[in-house]
């Protein structure tokens, strides 16, 4: 009982007293502390125990892989005498968990070797994972592998796990017919999925059209269906609507905004240009603004060209995230768009001086049945050669003939201009582009996973490389996802 009250120290001293210990009270105690986040004592205990059994073992590993230490909890998995179908969820959620999609797909397939059959909660586990990667091969197969195993779409979150997978990982089409599928059986976690996943598409009007669907049907829809109806309205510039929406959830469906409803808001007017209005909203919301809603702020001060409120968001961002880049970053950029080359500068020593390292960029490819990664300013894999590099310049060659011109707003390094495009030409996305240029058939698609925002040289090269190359490129960066064909993307240069 004191352990449900959270009530560690008391719930110690009865397990000390207690005449005989059975393991039921060891593993109690073990759970308590693992739950309570003090994963040490919980391991202390362990080591005392006088007998473990599955739940014992299974406690550490959840309790290890929670709290981010994936190795510890790795090590008790494989250190296990006996594993149930609780340990394997417990380690493989754990990787999901700490965004190491990798491991935990090579752990479910070493899972299924062993013939141990899946719950639906590692399926989902799996599948989130997967989404997380970006790339649907692995998808495919796990799809097959539920309809030849007669998984049922409505057990667990197997529904809405799978319709997110096939969104995040840019098959919409297929995300849709999971969707309709199962028609008769939908619960509220598949309708949120299908409309954030229209949303991370820019299909605003098609998930406008499912939250009527769903409204016309008598199904409530909770919090999270607004986040992802409000970001669908963001991402097509759907002002009015957006609007409409967040006064709906409120009058008719009495949720009161969260600060991500709000943040949607705030991105909604800023993108579309009503910086005042977006600042309004800051304002006069009940909780005090965090750096997600102040970058939003930031990027909408970038798109729009507004120096002075930039500088005003960025301050805060800095404040709210000391050790984020991006508010940096975007300042930069705001700076450098406004031509003023010496506040470029001194937000570059700034960051110097306070020790902050602009994350890297990253970007996946997959080709010949495997994930190829690129950094910026460099070639990962060393087997690639000098192939990759000089591939890009013969590419860039090509492109300016066909009227691309560099964006060197776009570098946050004081160098010259003429470094400054060598640099811009190096952004990892480029390099997965002229990766798959040469590595995938003519005519196949480049899919790209990105960790952060596209920058807007990337995103006029992506669109002249379709057109000139003749390929689709689908990108899916922090955000959204962008599918260029021929000299178009996909998101109306709203994003
Ligand atoms: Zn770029
Ligand atoms: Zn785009």
């Amino acid at each position: 009982m004191y352990l449900e009250l959270g009530e560690l120290g008391m719930a110690r001293r009865a397990f000390d007293t207690l005449p005989s210990r059975d393991i039921f009270s060891w593993n109690s105690m073990i759970a308590g502390y693992s739950k309570a986040n003090e994963i040490d004592l919980a391991r202390g205990m362990f080591d005392e125990m006088p007998q473990k059994d599955l739940v014992s073992w299974n406690t550490m590993i959840d309790g290890y892989a929670k709290c981010g230490r994936c190795e510890l909890a790795r090590e008790f998995f494989d250190m296990m005498p006996r594993k149930d179908v609780v340990s394997w969820t417990a380690m493989i959620s754990g990787y999901t968990f700490n965004q190491r999609p990798k491991e935990a797909l090579h752990l479910f397939r070493e899972m299924l070797s062993v013939r141990i059959r899946p719950d639906a909660a590692i399926v989902v586990s799996v599948l989130s994972a997967i989404a997380d990667l970006g790339f649907i091969e692995e998808g495919r197969w796990i799809h097959e592998y539920l309809r030849a195993h007669n998984f049922s779409l409505s057990s667990g979150f197997i529904g809405s796990a799978l319709i997110d997978m096939y969104a995040k990982c840019g098959y919409i089409e297929d995300a849709n017919r999971v969707f309709m599928s199962i028609s008769h059986k939908r619960r509220i976690g598949d309708w949120n999925s299908i409309i954030s996943g229209l949303a991370l598409h820019g299909l605003g009007i098609d998930a406008l059209e499912i939250f009527h669907e769903m409204e016309t049907i008598g199904m409530e829809p909770n919090e999270i269906t607004f986040v992802g109806v409000l970001n669908a309205c963001c991402h097509f510039g759907l002002v009015e609507e957006g609007e409409l929406c967040f006064k709906l959830m409120q009058e008719n469906y009495k949720i009161s905004p969260k600060i991500q409803h709000f943040g949607c808001m705030i991105d909604l007017f800023g993108r579309a240009g009503n910086l005042e209005k977006a600042l309004t909203i800051i304002r006069d919301m009940p909780m005090e603004a965090d750096d997600l809603a102040w970058k939003a702020m930031l990027t909408a001060c970038l798109k729009h060209g507004d120096v002075e409120t930039g500088v005003h968001a960025a301050q805060h961002v800095m404040e709210l995230a000391p050790n984020d880049s991006s508010g940096y970053v975007l300042l930069s950029n705001i700076y450098a768009k406004a031509r003023r080359w010496d506040d470029v500068a001194k937000v570059r020593s700034m960051m110097r001086e306070r020790g902050i390292k602009k994350i890297p960029g990253c970007s996946k490819v997959y080709a010949n049945g495997k994930i190829h990664e690129f950094l910026v300013g460099m070639e990962m894999d060393g087997c690639y050669g000098g192939m990759v590099l000089s591939k890009l310049e013969e590419v860039v060659c090509r492109l300016k003939l066909e009227g691309y011109e560099p964006d060197l707003t776009q570098v946050l390094v004081d160098v010259e201009e003429e470094e400054k495009e060598s640099w811009l030409a190096v952004h990892s996305e480029k390099m997965a582009v002229a990766f798959g240029l040469i590595s995938l058939g003519k005519g196949s698609l480049i899919h790209i996973v990105k960790n952060l925002r596209v920058c807007s040289d990337c995103h006029s090269f992506m669109k002249i490389v379709s057109r000139v190359y003749n390929r689709k490129i689908v990108v899916r960066d922090q955000n959204r996802f962008h599918h260029f064909t021929n000299g178009f993307c996909s998101c109306n240069e709203y994003w």
